[in-house]
C-alpha cells in the first residue's frame, strides 16, 4: 500500500522519519511522500530522511520558531493558519500513485496534538484517498495537561479521519526507563508493526508470489468503518529455504514447500497469530466486540500456507466475534522470521481510552478550580479591592 506520510509536531515527524528509515532498509516501498509539520525549528533540524524541502515550518508569526509548548488550541490555529504553506509541500507528493494518507502525532503535546486533526479535516476535503492517523498516547506518568490534551485531541481526531489507528506510549513503556528515554525503541516498535501491516499488498520483484495474498483493497477495506483501531504483532526465528535456482527446478529439484512439514508451518502460523492478538496490543483493549478484523502472515514463499491463514481466520472470528475477518500473506524472503501482524479495526472496549476521558475531564474541573481560586488569591495578594490608587 502506497502512503503519504505527514508528521505532525516532533513524535510525528521523528515517526515519520523512521518509517522512511524502514522502508529503505526492507525495500518495502510503502512511502510515496512524507512531510513534517512543526512549529519548533529545532525537531525539524533534528530529522535524517525527511527532505529539508519537506520539512514545514509554520507559526512563525506567532512562535518564532520555538515551537507552541503543550498549548494545543495554539497548534491548532497556526497550523490552520498556515494550510497554505503545507499544502505547498503535498504539492510536490503524487497523490495519483497514492493509496491513503497517514496523519502522524503524538496527541498529549501541543502542535501535532492541535495539529493533526485540523490537516486530516484539510486533506479529507482536498483528496478522494482514504486519510488515517496514527495517534500517539502518552504515558502517564506525563502529567495533567498531556492526559487533558491527549483526550481533546483523540475525540476530534478520530472524527476527522477515515480511521484512527493508536499507538500507547504507556503500555510500551519499559519498566526501567522513563518514556523520554525509550522513545527510539518504541519509534523501531511502531514502524516495525504498521510498517508490516502497510508492506502488505506491495509484492517486491525476486519474491515468490504469494497464496492468498493481501491487497491494498483489503487493508482499506478493514479500515473503512471509521473508529479507532489497534495492532498485534508477534514473528518467529525461522531457518529460511535456500532459494533454487531455475536449473534444479527444472532438473527435479522438486518444490521448496515439499521440504517443509506443513503441520509445523501451519502451527506456526496459527500460534503466532494468537501471540499476536492475545499478547501486548499497540493500544490494549478487549479483543471481543471489534467490528473488522485483518491479519497478514509475512516470511519466505514456502513458510506460509493457505491452511495456516485459513484456520487463524477462523479463530479471529471467533475471538473478536466479528463476521468481517479478512487475512492473507505478504511473501518477503531473507528477513529470516516468519512475522504476523493482526489489525482489530473498530474496537469498543478500551479501558485505557474510558481512564484517559475520565483522568481529562478531572485535569479540567481541577484547572478551572485551580485557575479561579489564584485569580481570588492574586486580587488577596495585592489587594486589587483596597483603595490604594494605581499609577494609571
Ligand atoms: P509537539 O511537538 O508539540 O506535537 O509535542 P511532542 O511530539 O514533542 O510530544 C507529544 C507527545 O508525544 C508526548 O506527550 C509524548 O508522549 C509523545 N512523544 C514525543 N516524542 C516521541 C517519540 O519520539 N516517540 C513516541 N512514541 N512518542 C513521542
Amino acid at each position: 500500500m502506497k502512503l503519504a506520510l505527514i508528521g505532525v509536531g516532533q513524535a510525528g515527524g521523528k515517526v515519520v522519519d523512521k518509517f522512511i528509515e524502514y522502508d529503505k532498509k526492507h525495500g518495502a516501498e510503502i512511502v510515496r511522500g512524507a512531510v513534517a509539520v512543526n512549529t519548533a525549528k529545532a525537531d525539524l533540524r533534528g530529522l535524517t530522511h525527511i527532505p529539508e524541502d519537506r520539512r514545514i515550518l509554520v507559526g512563525q508569526a506567532e512562535v518564532k520558531g520555538h515551537g507552541v509548548g503543550a498549548d494545543n488550541e495554539l497548534g491548532a490555529e497556526v497550523i490552520e493558519r498556515d494550510l497554505g504553506e503545507i499544502q505547498g509541500a503535498l504539492d510536490m507528493v503524487p497523490s495519483h500513485e497514492v493509496d491513503a494518507f497517514l496523519v502522524v502525532a503524538g496527541l498529549g503535546g501541543g502542535t501535532g496534538s492541535g495539529g493533526a486533526p485540523v490537516i486530516a479535516k484539510y486533506l479529507k476535503r482536498i483528496y478522494t484517498e482514504p486519510v488515517y492517523g496514527l495517534g500517539i498516547l502518552p504515558g502517564s506518568d506525563e502529567g495533567g495537561i498531556y492526559t487533558l490534551n491527549a483526550a481533546r485531541s483523540l475525540q476530534t481526531f478520530v472524527r476527522e479521519v477515515d480511521n484512527l489507528l493508536v499507538f500507547d506510549n504507556d503500555a510500551w513503556r519499559q519498566t526501567s526507563e522513563s518514556v523520554t528515554e525509550g522513545f527510539d525503541a518504541i519509534n523501531e516498535q511502531i514502524v516495525q508493526q504498521f510498517g508490516l501491516l502497510f508492506s502488505a499488498g506491495e509484492i517486491q520483484a525476486g519474491n515468490d508470489v504469494a497464496e492468498s495474498v493481501v491487497d491494498s483493497s483489503e487493508i482499506i477495506n478493514t479500515l473503512s468503518g471509521g473508529g479507532i483501531s489497534t495492532l498485534g504483532y508477534a514473528e518467529s526465528a525461522v531457518d529460511e529455504p535456500k532459494r533454487k535456482g531455475l536449473f534444479s527446478r527444472l532438473s527435479g529439484g522438486g518444490n521448496d514447500a515439499d521440504a517443509f512439514d506443513s503441520t509445523d508451518t501451519t502451527n506456526r502460523i496459527t500460534s503466532l497469530v494468537r501471540k499476536a492478538t492475545l499478547g501486548r496490543l499497540t493500544l490494549p483493549c478487549e479483543v471481543e466486540g471489534t467490528e473488522r478484523a485483518l491479519l497478514v502472515v509475512a516470511g519466505a514463499g514456502p513458510l506460509l500456507n493457505r491452511k495456516g491463514i485459513e484456520r487463524s481466520r477462523k479463530w479471529l472470528e471467533e475471538q473478536t466475534g466479528s463476521m468481517e475477518v479478512r487475512g492473507g500473506d505478504y511473501p518477503r524472503n531473507g528477513s529470516g522470521v516468519v512475522a504476523t501482524v493482526v489489525l482489530l479495526a473498530g474496537v469498543t472496549n478500551v479501558p485505557r481510552v474510558k481512564e484517559l476521558q475520565q483522568v481529562a475531564i478531572e485535569a479540567q474541573q481541577n484547572r478551572d478550580e485551580i485557575e479561579g481560586e489564584s485569580d481570588d488569591k492574586r486580587r488577596n495578594l495585592l489587594g486589587e479591592d483596597n483603595d490604594l490608587e494605581s499609577l494609571f
